[in-house]
């Protein structure tokens, strides 16, 4: 993996040649080799390790969630074309005979199904506020979590970077403004020491969300205007254009107003996640260090194997 092989495609292709992700048939979903995912793995244990004196609490959803909380959060509002909704079929003897019928002659059988109450978990924090909220009023000094998901975006592509099922792990804040922006701050510092602890380049940028449509755009200026998104990125698969590996977003209130997060007093809660692209950083790894972890550089693989 030269300078010569710096693009999507050839690093797509050099990950299946050395079998480190498998074809699913769909771009953006892929099988992983073990040492693939034992690089996430030493990865998460050291993303864990340096955020352990904040003490946060682990949860683990699953990569489905509640529709009714999806369609609370406003996701579908700004994010259509990225949601990913279960549907099942639910009919009954006639309508399996019609559903195979259909399959049998090629046609669109998925009329037959209906939507689920499950929908794909579009970025691992989403299922968290509504279960906060539902403890009660949240403690003066705030709170820490922890969080580790699969996560779906429909945004099929030929870029290893852009899959449509990948891993974010996510710090997310829950307090004040004060304490979720020192949460966000004291992260862009550890983030980056961490990423140039793996012998990987990196700059951090403002950056906004694909916000859907024209109204979109203004959200997206907003979001940069008031610096609300950044990103840590590295190059992956191109140089002139690096990829997001790590992000801090401060959401002031929305989440605390969509879900009625509030302290004690009644005031309403402010948040902030950091997220870690876990395949993206692993990428990153194969990408500058090589397709063989044994020959990674000792500083690199004294960081990611010695906890
Ligand atoms: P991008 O701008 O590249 O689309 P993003 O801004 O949508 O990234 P976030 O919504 O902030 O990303 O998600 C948190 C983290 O999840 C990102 O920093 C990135 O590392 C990872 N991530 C996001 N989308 C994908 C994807 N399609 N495939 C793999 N990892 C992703
Ligand atoms: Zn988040
Ligand atoms: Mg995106």
């Amino acid at each position: 993996m030269d300078a010569k092989t710096f693009d999507a495609t050839s690093l797509l292709d050099t990950l299946f040649d050395k079998s480190i992700l498998f074809r699913t048939g769909v771009d953006g979903l892929y099988g992983r080799s073990g040492v693939f995912e034992d690089v996430i793995e030493r990865f998460e244990r050291l993303v864990t390790s340096i955020g352990a004196p904040d003490k946060a609490t682990r949860i683990h959803f699953p990569p489905g969630m509640s529709r009714a909380t999806l369609e609370g959060s406003g996701y579908m509002k700004s994010f259509p074309q990225l949601a990913g909704c279960v549907h099942s079929f639910m009919g009954g003897e006639r309508e399996h005979a019609q559903l195979l019928g259909m399959m049998a002659a090629g046609e669109d059988w998925t009329e037959l199904q209906r939507a689920t109450n499950v929908v794909l978990t579009p970025a691992a924090c989403y299922p968290l506020y509504p279960t906060v909220a539902a403890r009660g009023p949240v403690p003066d000094d705030g709170v820490l979590f922890e969080l580790s998901s699969y996560c779906f975006r429909h945004e099929p592509s030929k870029d290893p970077a852009r899959m449509q099922l990948f891993r974010m792990r996510e710090f997310v804040r829950i307090g004040t403004a004060e304490q979720v922006c020192a949460f966000r701050e004291s992260w862009l510092e550890r983030g980056k020491a961490m990423i140039e602890s793996l012998d990987l380049p990196c700059e951090v940028d403002l950056a906004n969300d694909p916000f859907f449509g024209r109204g979109g755009r203004m959200m997206a200026n907003n979001q940069r205007d008031e610096g609300l998104k950044f990103e840590l990125l590295i190059p992956v698969t191109s140089i002139e254009k690096p990829t997001a590996c790590l992000s801090f977003n401060y959401h002031r209130d929305h989440f605390g107003q969509t879900w009625g997060l509030k302290f004690a007093d009644g005031s309403l809660c402010h948040s902030a996640c950091v997220g870690f692209g876990l395949e993206r950083v692993a990428l990153a790894l194969f990408r500058h260090h090589g397709p063989d972890v044994e020959a990674w550089p000792a500083s690199v693989r004294e960081t990611l194997w010695s906890n």
